[in-house]
């Protein structure tokens, strides 16, 4: 894959560059503004040395889930935030928008606005349809004119939509900054992590993360194991787990990699905070050894993180993705608030894996005090089960094609 040097080294005076961001920030309030400036402020490493090398840049993300155009999830708002982070890190250049539709007029318009070391934000590429289909004439809209492509977006790089792949087949291609960094950090986890190597998983669903564990049970230490995805596996050890729910079909499969995890070691819950719902005003802790569950598990109890600290003691490689409880809910945020400020004084290199965990390393203020926060989760998890991620291959794929550095 080339990175953003060789493109800088190759590319003329005034040439545009097509740059596929992650911008998909969350939204709030009337008029509607970025309530989390997470993953603008990683995409800036990039767009500053593209508009300091003096290169004219056109920005495109998709924001949220709209099948059409949707006013409410317009760009507006990030392009004006982009341009207020840029300014303050003393790069104070004009971010153009014009909104309406991301190819056709608007789109020629804003490339007619937008001159050498200046940012041109296209709308909301899933205001059209095409962008999901990976449909070859809008790959072609969003190229036409341009000189490169840089993608940017780690967090989408495991769907093959145009602006991820068809573009990358129709430029010259490179990885961002941001590309570059999280697969150096996900290919050492994958790879010859330094050990003690332990992997905190968490979060709703069992079968997201299944792939996960079979993939690395063989390079790790051990894996702890907690939030909804426990139930499974302690259904599976026999554990009555109450009304919690357990996902049947993947029981039989937890209970394989139980049992057939070489020398992994496992924690899994030995109490848990039991209510009768989300909306309870507090839960109980039963240990789940001796006591009746009497309604759902919705976090892990005091002995089960002193469990997973002893356990972690003297790792030296930590990856972390899902919360252990349901952090949302002060209730039953305890697990999750105690893993992080653990994680936060922990001397091992901790990763924190995107998504909802990502959210609570910052809600618990321990964001800055790890390694590494990944801002994709289901693209981090899939190249982690060693899936090929379509964007990648892609920019592997334009590599070739324009031969050596
Ligand atoms: P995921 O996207 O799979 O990492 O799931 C994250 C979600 O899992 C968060 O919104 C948590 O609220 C939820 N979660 C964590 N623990 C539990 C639990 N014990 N029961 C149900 N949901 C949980």
């Amino acid at each position: 894959m080339l990175n953003l040097t060789d493109l800088i080294a190759r590319a003329q005076p005034g040439d545009a560059v097509l740059v596929r961001s992650d911008l998909n920030a969350p939204l709030g309030g009337s008029p509607p503004s970025v309530t989390d400036e997470t993953r603008l402020v990683a995409s800036l490493p990039t767009l500053r040395s593209l508009v300091s090398a003096g290169l004219r840049v056109v920005l495109c993300s998709h924001l949220g889930r709209p099948t059409g155009p949707d006013p409410a999830l317009s760009l507006a708002p990030v392009a004006e935030k982009l341009a207020g982070l840029l300014a303050a890190r003393g790069a104070a250049v004009p971010v153009h928008f014009t909104g309406g539709m991301p190819t056709g007029p608007d789109r020629e318009r804003l490339l007619g606005e937008v001159g050498p070391g200046e940012v041109g934000l296209l709308e909301n590429l899933r205001f059209d349809p095409r962008e999901k289909g990976n449909d070859p004439t809008f790959a072609d809209e969003l190229v036409s004119g341009l000189q490169h492509f840089v993608n940017d977006a780690f967090g989408t790089c495991h769907r093959a939509h145009a602006s991820v792949v068809g573009v990358a087949e129709r430029l010259p291609a490179c990885g961002g900054l941001l590309v570059e960094r999280e697969l150096e950090v996900l290919s050492d986890l994958r790879g010859r992590p330094a050990r003690p190597y332990w992997v905190i998983l968490g979060g709703a669903k069992v079968s997201d993360k299944i792939g996960v564990v079979e993939r690395l049970r063989d390079l790790v230490d051990g894996f702890v194991v907690g939030g909804g995805m426990a139930n499974t596996f302690l259904a599976a050890k026999g554990v009555r787990v109450g009304g919690s729910r357990v996902e049947e079909g993947a029981v039989e499969l937890a209970r394989q990699l139980l049992e057939h995890s070489g020398e992994a070691r496992w924690v899994l819950p030995v109490d848990g905070v039991v209510a009768a719902g989300l909306d309870e005003p507090e839960g109980t802790v039963v240990d789940l050894e001796t006591g009746e569950v009497e309604g759902m598990i919705l976090d892990i109890g005091p002995r089960t993180i002193d469990l997973a600290a002893r356990a972690l003691h003297g790792a030296r490689t930590i990856f972390w993705n899902g919360p252990p409880g349901v952090f949302e809910k002060a209730p039953f945020a305890e697990g999750t608030r105690s893993f992080a400020e653990l994680l936060a004084d922990h001397p091992a290199r901790v990763v924190v894996g995107g998504g909802d965990t990502a959210a609570a390393a910052r809600r618990f203020g321990i964001a800055e005090r790890v390694s590494h926060v990944c801002t994709g989760g289901g693209a981090a998890l899939e190249y982690l089960e060693g899936k090929d991620l379509p964007g990648l291959v892609a920019l592997e794929a334009s590599a070739l094609r324009q031969g050596p550095r």
